[in-house]
């Protein structure tokens, strides 16, 4: 037993999700991302005095989405507050925020874990503020600052610090991903900031009831990222513990390059913001009606799918889990089985195969998303048709697919071109077979004194004359009964 096995780990994370709507927050400013420095600015994100601030409505829409598909209570009526703190990049002086009274209270994510059992993490808030600009500090000797961002429309989600490991808080934060993307209201781009992450970190021994000190990681931009630097704070902890040290209270960043953790701030020097209700905005009423009209535009979540693959198509739980991973691919795997001539579980979890390696292939090696991937849905389906009933063998329908890649045809009008049609008359292949046989005598011998591999030399050989194109079928059945027989 190391002195790491006698501690656990207790995290809460703090995620911010950059809303994509066409405007921000509090202004009809554009939230276009990568447009130049200070031009998506007005009077109102800029904070000129005397400017009156007003909500849009879609971010109070994104926001009830986000809670119901975590299990939150919508509250009927939430409250604007000002949070206060100097720093170049907030032209206010304040940033609207949720603070007493945040729209959404009280829910969790469901995460399965790697041993299959599934863990639930509670949501303690999830709330509606504005994100501030950006400093600049790597052009050279000066600082800059693009006031852009400011205004741009967040939501923040609080977990409870039900998160034990490095991995639990890497599931919950996929998962996270996973539902933003799935609601189409955030587009869960990590390297451009549109999904950040706070970690909250702290280490107890084990059986230990209460918590330790926490203390905060800052700055991670991916998924391994979030992982590396939970484990680098957890191990700080132990180790500093172990040392005779204490942990304390402070913010902390995560430099990637480095792969190192480096203070940022002490409690002594944390904020005091002062928050209060906002004057310009009067209380976020959602009426009943609201709500239950959100509910029902909700899609299908990745859990309930993920479900629905195994239970009623009968996929495998892993084709599930990689089908489910993001909504177009599975709408676009759902796409193909509807197009299907006959629906049971062998033809759904061929469609399956072709999705996850041929599919996911191309989309992964061009770099390409899968609503630009060239063979539509229905295409696909038409394929797979043509293997069931026995227009093509499997090893034909890869050409096919390809040629679909290159061309986007119907996959019968390249079979016809190209001639790939499988040749199924007995009497023909029967002709090509005698041919071969005729070759062969002594690998005929050999076969009949037991050499049973031999068997998948003269299926090679048919195919070979054959150009592919024999019913693999039939030519097995010929040979079997001429060889054997
Ligand atoms: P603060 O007031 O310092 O921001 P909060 O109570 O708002 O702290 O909690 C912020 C986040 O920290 C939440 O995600 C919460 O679950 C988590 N958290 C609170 N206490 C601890 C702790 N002792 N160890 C780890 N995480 C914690
Ligand atoms: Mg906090
Ligand atoms: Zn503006």
């Amino acid at each position: 037993m190391t002195p790491y096995d006698k501690y656990e780990a207790v995290i809460g994370l703090e995620v911010h999700a950059q809303l994509s709507t066409r405007s921000k927050i509090f202004c009809g400013c554009s939230t276009e991302f990568g447009t130049a420095p200070n031009s998506n600015v007005c009077p109102i994100c800029l904070g000129m005095p005397g400017v009156l601030p007003v909500l849009n409505k879609h971010v109070v829409d994104f926001a009830i989405r986000m809670g119901l598909a975590t299990n939150c209570t919508i509250a009927h009526r939430s409250i604007f507050a000002r949070k206060n703190y100097f720093y170049p990049d907030l032209p206010k002086g304040y940033q609207i925020s949720q603070y007493e009274e945040p729209i959404c209270q009280k829910g969790f994510l469901d995460i399965e874990l790697e041993n299959g059992s599934t863990k639930r993490i509670g949501i303690t808030r999830i709330h509606m503020e504005e994100d501030a600009g950006k400093s600049i500090h790597d052009a050279g000797s000066e600082t800059l600052v693009d006031v852009n961002r400011c205004g741009t429309p967040l939501l923040e989600i609080v977990s409870e610090p039900d998160i034990r490991s490095a991995r639990e808080a890497y599931l919950y934060l996929y998962k996270i991903w996973q539902t933003v993307k799935y609601l189409g209201i955030c587009d869960g781009n990590m390297e451009e900031g549109s999904l950040r992450c706070d970690a909250n970190v702290s280490v107890r021994l084990k059986g230990e009831t209460r918590f330790g000190t926490k203390a905060e990681v800052k700055n991670m931009n991916s998924f391994s990222n979030v992982e590396r630097a939970i484990e680098f704070e957890i191990k700080r902890q132990i180790d500093l513990i172990e040392g005779g040290g204490k942990v304390i209270q402070q913010t902390l960043l995560w430099d990637a390059e480095k792969n190192v953790i480096v203070p940022m701030r002490s409690k002594e020097e944390a904020h005091d913001y002062r928050y209060f209700p906002d004057p310009d905005l009067v209380p976020v009423v959602v009426t009943k009606e609201w709500i239950n009209d959100v509910q029902h535009s909700l899609p299908e979540l990745p859990d309930a799918k993920r479900k629905r693959f195994v239970e009623s198509l009968g996929l495998p739980k892993y084709d599930a889990e990689v089908l489910s991973q993001e909504r177009e691919l599975a709408e676009y795997f759902e796409g193909a089985v509807n197009n299907l001539t006959k629906k049971n579980p062998e033809q759904f979890k061929s469609i399956s195969n072709w999705v996850m390696t041929d599919v996911l292939r191309v989309v992964n090696e061009e770099k390409i998303s899968i609503s630009d991937f060239p063979i539509s849905p229905p295409n696909l389906a038409e394929m797979v048709n043509l293997i069931i009933d026995g227009t093509i063998s499997g090893k034909i329908a890869k050409e096919v697919f390809d040629e679909m890649l290159k061309t986007k045809e119907h996959p019968k009008t390249i079979v016809e071109r190209k001639g790939l049609v499988q040749i199924s008359d007995t009497g023909a292949i029967e002709k090509e077979i005698d041919a071969i046989l005729a070759k062969f005598p002594n690998e005929i011998t050999r076969f009949r004194s037991g050499e049973a591999k031999l068997m998948g030399f003269f299926v090679g050989e048919t195919m070979k004359v054959m150009k592919g194109k024999a019913n693999p079928k039939v030519v097995n059945e010929i040979l079997k009964k001429k060889l054997e027989g």
